[in-house]
């Protein structure tokens, strides 16, 4: 049975002393996030996650999701009580707004419950997960009727919520969607057509879900600038609140799949099914991208979840799996051989995780942290700096993000050796739940263009630049200590290589557009790689910091300050091999024709 604890300690460590939310105390919803307050918040979150829902797990993987004849649909044995647990905790309430029933605290708190549910139990986790997108759409779009109907028991959890987007023919070219929206003479619409990989698109969660639907009314452009989103209940909720007839809605089958097997993934037939349009008319997709900026940020850290309940029990198996020699002569003389993890090689794996792990886990919360300032903070700057840094970092926490997330489930499979591929250990699980983190929600190859084709030239290049500004300022800080500037040397080395790679993109993209295409996956993993470097960079400091300070956990920080280095010395050498790619363009990437493409 794998294990898993919440890294509460190290969760506390980015809150308090690297982020140190109690600084923005004077901003709207921070002020009751006091260490006290975020301290028992984590730790109760932690404990809560470990034994409730981690339990489920493996469980959940084995037993998936069931479609009964009669078309509804049942969660894993476990998952309606561990659900009800979670409502009736208010865990699904922590940073939505105090006007819907929300507790109104800083986004940070409701990404660090998100992400310790997902590490838990991804399968599990995207229930609530999928609805606050839904919320988030809602929010900035709906009316103030669609938002009193709705949004107070989505935000409670007593109705969970989805996304609809897919259908057989289109994912990632939303424009040729063919759902229809027909309007009626109520006001309302009737919306028909099928969408296909709905998470959780039906389950035994919850009374009602609320499912957010792209389709085209008649005479709508016939590309993405004619799609309009619509609320379509699976039961209509009658104007006093209560639960009226079933909609025209119903699940077609569950989809087999490699894994979160926990979770429904629907076929979703909609059949004359009632909605209401929220927003404009042909607005559908500055609705949609609210609830898949949401949705990507915490797709991001799905990568650094699994990669966390990976590396706990990769470590754990290092500690324990006795095979061979230490290089340098028996660690253990008195066994037959030595514990793996005295192996350089499984050395590098554990410490390529732990340093991807620390670091993600840095820019994600300082990612959340910039959500809140984008809204909260005091001047019209600051929040358009802010919005500016997520709005770039957006599709690379996704994309790096994921990627890193199953680089390292594998790495970890790899440290159990053959145990790792045999599915009762359940190592398999954590690799075929972090695959799909890199496809939905916008491929990674999607992200990279999103970064590369939109993020980059936007205002004039204004959040790139102040990206660049960022880090050279921080590089710049005088310091004394070792570590704190090797890391600020390599990293400005690897800042200078995505400079020079942005610079390559603005000379050779006009030209070609395939150039630009061609480089934005390199481009996006080194806008990863500096990105964690700006992190490994700040906690250095802390940690250099805290040791001179004579902090009592000087363990704890000495492990910061070489995964600093680790950072520093072996993440970074990639930063040149990927400048290098970008600048080789898209000839040979785009020259051989389909026959020449086929292996002869
Ligand atoms: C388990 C699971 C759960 C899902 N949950 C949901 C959900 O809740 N709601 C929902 O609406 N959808 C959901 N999806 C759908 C998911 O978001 C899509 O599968 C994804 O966006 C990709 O679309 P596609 O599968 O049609 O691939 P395609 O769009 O056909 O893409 C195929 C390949 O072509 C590439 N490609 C396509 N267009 C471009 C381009 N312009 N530039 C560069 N490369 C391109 C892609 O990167 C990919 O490698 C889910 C999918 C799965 C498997």
């Amino acid at each position: 049975m794998p294990i898993y604890t919440a890294p509460t300690r190290d969760t506390r460590f980015v809150v308090n002393e690297l982020i140190r939310l109690e600084s923005y105390g004077n901003l709207p919803g921070f002020e009751s996030a006091t260490p006290d307050m975020t301290d028992a918040i984590i730790e109760e979150a932690g404990r809560f996650v470990s034994e409730v829902i981690a339990p489920l797990n493996l469980s959940g993987d084995k037993e998936g999701c069931t479609r009964h004849p009669d078309g509804s649909v049942t969660t894993p044995t476990g998952f309606k009580d561990a659900y009800r647990q979670y409502v009736e905790g208010g865990w699904g309430t922590l940073s939505a707004p105090e006007a819907y029933g929300g507790q109104g605290l800083p986004h940070v708190m409701g990404f660090i419950m998100e992400k310790y549910l997902a590490t838990a139990n991804q399968a599990f986790a995207m229930y609530p997960g999928l609805a606050n997108g839904a919320i988030s759409a809602i929010i900035a779009k709906g009316s103030p009727e669609q938002q009193a109907k709705y949004l107070p028991k989505m935000v409670t959890g007593e109705w969970l919520g989805t996304m609809n987007l897919t259908e057989p023919h289109c994912g990632t070219d939303l424009g040729m969607i063919r759902t229809r929206a027909e309007p009626q003479a109520d006001g309302s619409y009737a919306i028909t057509g099928t969408k296909i990989f709905i998470s959780a698109g039906d389950h035994d969660l919850t009374e009602n879900i609320i499912h957010l639907v792209l389709a085209k009314t008649p005479g709508a452009p016939e590309s993405s600038k004619g799609i309009s989103l619509f609320i379509v209940p699976k039961f209509i909720v009658n104007d006093d609140g209560s639960l009226g007839e079933k909609n025209g809605v119903s699940v077609g089958s569950i989809e087999e799949k490699m894994g979160i097997h926990g979770n429904a993934t629907c076929v979703m037939n909609y059949d004359g099914a009632k909605g209401w349009m929220v927003g404009e008319e042909n607005k559908g997709l500055a609705a949609m991208f609210i609830m898949m900026n949401a949705a990507r940020l915490g797709v991001g850290m799905q990568g650094l979840a699994q990669a966390e309940v990976a590396y706990q029990n990769g470590l754990a198996y290092a500690l324990d799996r006795r095979q061979g020699r230490a290089l340098t002569g028996p660690a253990d003389p008195q066994a037959k051989a030595d514990p793996i993890i005295v192996h350089p090689d499984v050395r590098r794996m554990l410490m390529d995780a732990k340093t991807f792990i620390e670091g993600m886990r840095a820019l994600c919360l300082w990612g959340a942290l910039q959500v809140d300032l984008s809204h909260k903070a005091a001047t019209a700057e600051e929040r358009q700096m802010a919005d500016d840094l997520i709005s770039l970092l957006t599709p690379v926490i996704k994309g790096y993000g994921t990627d890193m997330g199953y680089k390292v489930a594998t790495d970890m499979q790899q440290v159990w050796g053959g145990h790792g591929y045999i599915a009762e250990n359940g190592m398999d699980q954590f690799v075929r739940d972090a695959r799909i983190a890199m496809i939905y929600e916008g491929t990674n190859g999607v992200q990279a263009m999103d970064l590369v084709g939109r993020k980059l030239a936007l205002n004039g290049g204004r959040a790139i630049q102040a990206f660049f500004a960022l880090i050279d300022a921080e590089c710049a800080e005088e310091t004394s200590d070792e570590t704190v500037k090797l890391v600020a040397e390599r990293l400005a080395k690897a800042n200078g290589e995505l400079k020079a790679a942005t610079m390559w993109f603005m000379q050779n993209a006009m030209a070609n557009p395939n150039n630009l295409g061609a480089g934005a996956y390199a481009y996006m993993t080194l806008t990863g790689i500096v990105s964690l470097g700006l992190m490994w960079l700040r906690m250095a400091k802390v940690a250099a910091a805290a040791i001179a300070d004579g902090a009592e956990d000087k363990a704890f920080y000495e492990a910061k300050l070489t995964c600093a280095r680790h950072w520093a010395t072996r993440y970074t050498t990639e930063a040149g091999a990927l400048r290098r790619q970008v600048e080789a363009g898209g000839e040979t990437i785009m020259a051989l024709t389909p026959e020449q493409l086929a292996i002869a």
